[in-house]
């Protein structure tokens, strides 16, 4: 028997591993302060009532003989597919139910989705962007080259005809750093995968998160998207279904490569891999696209946002230069004096007992900078802004 060396690929030292140490030791030592924690990527608003309630009917379906449901459909129940199609319909996006995969969460497609592609393909990835990509092309054995995401391009590098890539992972309002690509930009990605027989994952995580009707938020907005890219959904900041569970890719039927329709490859896998999502999950995200679901999510959604504006406003009267907060849950902020930032979570830790994410966790271009976010409670993001305000930087 032979290990997957790909495993070996990866540094013990386990960044977030390394975050949890570093505030257990500071509780160990300060047990009478508390510890904010502006670094939790999770949400922590309950669910909305008009999940709760559809799950709980759900829930008496299934204690009934008549209306019991065993294993469902590997794609996802059409009801909520349907629901899918119309959202996409809303943002003048044409899709046929068929072309939407319902998952547990877009963290476990992000990966999985891997498996369609060839071990020799190569593996553009932006720096600084949310880890999994890389760790899902290094299991997968594949070569990654990085794009540059700097202060200067707004964190949103553009294509490279000179670059040579085969699978490119886009994400749109980026994690960390908040960015989203424009129109324009994204065209200019999907001519460039077009150019280049590539294949764009478009994670869109955070797509309710944008403020602007002037962004995109799917890259099927962009013409021939369909033909170059899979876009991958989530549930979880968007409703708060981190527990719950539940995502959605979609793969249009134009996307063909080596002849196979792509989406038929990814059925396949889904058949043999998975036997769906829950019942009772499924009729709980249905729910967020009822009338009532969209207006109680996107009064969650608000409430993180009011948490990330009084975050940057806090940095931006402290002059720490930050962005994010406009389009996405979190403020993705420049480290003062020159502090890389590990140095800077150190000093938020033992000076002010805040915890936001060192930058460098998400690549190396993050060395210099820290991501906060919107998901504690607004008290106690009142409170940590007003321990950054009383923070001493000479
Ligand atoms: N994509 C991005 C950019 C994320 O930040 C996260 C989680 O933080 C995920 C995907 C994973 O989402 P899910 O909970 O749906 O697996």
């Amino acid at each position: 028997m032979k290990l997957n060396k790909n495993f070996l690929k990866f540094s013990d030292d386990y960044f977030f591993y390394k975050i949890s140490c570093k505030i257990k030791d500071f509780i160990a030592e300060n047990k009478e302060k508390k510890v904010i924690s502006l670094g939790i990527g999770d949400t922590t608003m309950p669910l909305c009532e008009a999940v709760i309630s559809a799950m709980n009917n759900s829930i008496c379906e299934m204690s009934k003989k008549e209306t019991y449901r065993g294993y469902g459909p590997e794609q996802g129940y059409k009801f909520l597919r349907l629901k899918i199609k119309n959202y996409y319909k809303e943002k003048g996006i044409n899709l046929n139910e068929d072309e939407i995969f319902i998952g547990d969460g877009a963290g476990r497609d992000i990966g999985d989705i891997q498996e369609i592609f060839s071990e020799d393909n190569i593996v553009l990835i932006v720096d600084p962007t949310y880890p999994a990509y890389i760790d899902s092309s290094i299991l997968s054995g594949k070569k990654i080259v990085f794009l540059n995401g700097r202060k200067e391009n707004f964190f949103l590098p553009m294509p490279n005809n000179d670059i040579k890539s085969d699978i490119i992972y886009l994400c749109s309002p980026n994690n960390p750093t908040g960015s989203v690509y424009t129109y324009e930009n994204l065209e200019k990605w999907v001519k460039y995968a077009k150019n280049q027989g590539s294949i764009i994952l478009f994670d869109a995580a955070y797509e309710a998160f944008i403020n602007s009707e002037n962004l995109p938020r799917s890259i099927f907005e962009i013409k021939d998207a369909k033909e170059c890219a899979i876009e991958i959904g989530s549930f979880s900041k968007t409703a708060g279904f981190t527990g719950v569970r539940c995502g959605y890719t979609v793969i249009a039927d134009d996307l063909i490569f080596e002849g196979c329709q792509v989406n038929k490859l990814w059925m396949r896998r889904q058949t043999t891999k998975s036997n769906g999502v829950s019942y009772i999950t499924q009729r709980g995200a249905e729910a967020i696209f009822s009338k009532e679901g969209q207006k109680q999510i996107k009064k969650n959604i608000f409430y993180y946002k009011e948490n990330t504006k009084l975050i940057s406003n806090s940095l931006n009267e402290k002059g720490i230069w930050n962005c994010g907060s406009e389009n996405s849950p979190y403020v993705w902020a420049k480290c003062p004096n020159d502090m890389d930032s590990w140095d800077f979570f150190n000093l938020l830790l033992t000076n002010l007992a805040i915890v936001a994410i060192p930058g460098s966790g998400f690549g190396s271009n993050g060395d210099f900078y820290i991501r906060f976010s919107g998901f504690n409670s607004k008290e106690n993001t009142l409170e940590a802004v007003d321990r950054i305000k009383n923070l001493s930087l000479i």
